[in-house]
């Protein structure tokens, strides 16, 4: 793009009608690895808000989504699918250049949002009720209904995927959205619209409202809003939580995490440390289910802590588009968060690499740090519990399963945990005893992972994503019963 060239604008989408001006003026997004202007959005205020919000229920209450047959519906869910995929190279770019992340790491964004509307276009058909048995002279039985108007509050880091993966399954359920992507990273969201009205989806049931926090609340506290699926950080998931009970909605919350990924002396160390630093320092450590704490059984821990230590001398820096090893973080007030968490980590422990910024010139104008690891700092150290966003990696020894058991759930959060074994009965005892959403044997993650539940336990948030229990959260569940003359 040259300086002449007018930045791509995202505007307000409510059903047909696109609003270019919003409450505030318009904002700019930003490529975090260079600091270039790559968009500009509007920013929906109350009366645009009352707009999107109108344009769903219409379409809800009136539009034609309901009325068709199950498997129409399904069908048009999975042209999404396809067409996903033949933009998946563009799509995959502007998500490199909107979050920072590697180019492998965006494809794998982009293959992920074509599943979920793959997945649940499939599961369109297939929303049984159950038939209840009341004995003679009755019929009882439920119907899964859609539950309205649903809001989806997404957050910077993986923005395509985590929007397709709450919006697949609440059309499935017959429900209009409503997406308030991140201020961070509004770019694809728009493009998804795109690909819904060319995929054949009728007006109003994706709609799009553009702008920060203040047009979250806006969404969250509107009565036209049915349902909330909220994915952030804790401190704003608590208000959206409030928000929503100002007019008593139910909500999914997918919150924050700091996960632990723990390692036996009898594991195939290797491969194991091939997992736990990708799933320390993936996309700059900005992922929910990061795996932050790393337990260590103690007679290793010297050896790890020297592997690991070279491994994450030698990643490399830059930006998403060139697939660099790690890239930049979302912005300055992350970068600057981050930093204070070495200062912290040196005070509560050792700190390995990490403090110095990197030196390299092409890296000046964005927000780059270098990855760390903490050693010598308990679990009780800030840096152990807090989720931080960032490359930070907490190494603590542990003897025997009970003491790496009662670490691992010593934490505020319970996202997912990693446990690398060759011992079946330590896994399995590890997988009963963690409070968490998801236990990982030797693995933590399998790639296109649409089919299972994700969500989690304590402050990590509740309800659940992915899989068919995710159908759930945009249903409501209408019980029937009939008296008759037998
Ligand atoms: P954030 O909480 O700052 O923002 C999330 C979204 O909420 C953004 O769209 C933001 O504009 C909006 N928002 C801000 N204030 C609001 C308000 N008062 N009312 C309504 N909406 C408001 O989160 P973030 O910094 O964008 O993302 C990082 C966080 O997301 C981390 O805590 C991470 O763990 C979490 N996350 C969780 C999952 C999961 O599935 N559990 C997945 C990805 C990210």
């Amino acid at each position: 793009m040259n300086a002449n060239t007018p930045l791509p604008f995202i505007p307000i989408v409510a059903g047909a009608r696109e609003l270019r001006d919003g409450g505030d003026a318009p904002r700019t997004a930003y490529d975090p690895a260079t600091g270039e202007a790559i968009a500009q959005f509007a920013c929906a205020g109350s009366a645009e808000v009352n707009a999107v919000v109108g344009a769903a229920r219409e379409a809800f209450e009136t539009g034609p989504w309901r009325k068709m047959r199950p498997f129409e519906r399904g069908r048009i869910m999975q042209r999404i699918g396809e067409l996903i995929l033949k933009r998946r190279e563009e799509l995959a770019r502007m998500e490199c250049r909107d979050s920072g992340k590697p180019l492998r790491d965006a494809y794998w964004e982009v293959d992920c949002a074509a599943r979920n509307f793959e997945f649940y276009g499939g599961a369109a058909d297939k929303l049984f009720g159950t038939s209840i048995p009341l004995g003679n002279g009755w019929m009882d039985w439920t119907i899964r209904e859609p539950i309205g108007v649903s809001l989806h509050i997404i957050p910077w880091n993986y923005p395509f995927q985590l929007i397709a993966r709450g919006v697949a399954p609440a059309l499935a359920a017959g429900c209009a959205v409503i997406i308030k992507p991140s201020e961070e990273t509004p770019t694809t969201a728009y493009e998804l619209i795109k690909i819904c009205r060319e995929a054949g989806l009728p007006d109003g049931l994706v709609n799009l409202a553009p702008g920060a926090g203040e047009t979250g609340d806006l969404l969250a506290r509107h009565e036209g809003v049915d349902q909330i699926t909220f994915t952030g950080s804790v401190a704003t998931g608590r208000k959206v939580l409030a928000a929503a009970a100002t007019h008593t909605i139910p909500c999914s919350m997918e919150l924050g995490g700091k996960s632990p990924q723990i390692l036996f002396a009898d594991a195939n160390i290797e491969s194991a440390l091939d997992v736990i630093a990708g799933a320390a320092f993936l996309h700059c450590g900005q992922v929910c289910n990061a795996g932050t704490r790393l337990l260590v059984e103690k007679r290793i821990h010297n050896e790890v802590v020297d592997t690991l230590h070279a491994r994450a001398k030698k990643l490399q820096l830059g930006k998403g588009l060139d697939d660099p090893g790690m890239g930049p973080l979302i912005n300055k007030t992350q970068q600057s968060k981050v930093r204070a968490y070495y200062d912290l980590a040196a005070k509560e422990g050792d700190l390995l690499l990490g403090s110095e910024l990197p030196t390299d010139k092409a890296l000046q104008q964005g927000n780059f740090v270098r990855p760390a690891l903490v050693v010598n700092a308990s679990n009780k150290a800030r840096v152990a519990r807090e989720e931080i966003f960032g490359p930070i990696l907490t190494i603590i020894p542990f003897e025997g399963v009970d003491e790496a058991i009662a670490i691992a759930n010593d934490s505020p959060y319970g996202l997912v945990a990693g446990v690398h074994t060759r011992n079946i009965d330590a896994a399995m005892r590890m997988s009963e005893k963690l409070r968490v959403g998801q236990v990982w044997i030797n693995s933590f993650w399998v790639g296109l992972d649409v089919e299972f539940p994700f969500g989690g336990f304590k402050q990590s948030g509740f309800g659940r994503e992915k899989g068919l229990e995710a159908l759930t959260a945009y249903q409501a569940i209408k019980n029937v019963c009939v008296a008759y003359t037998s």
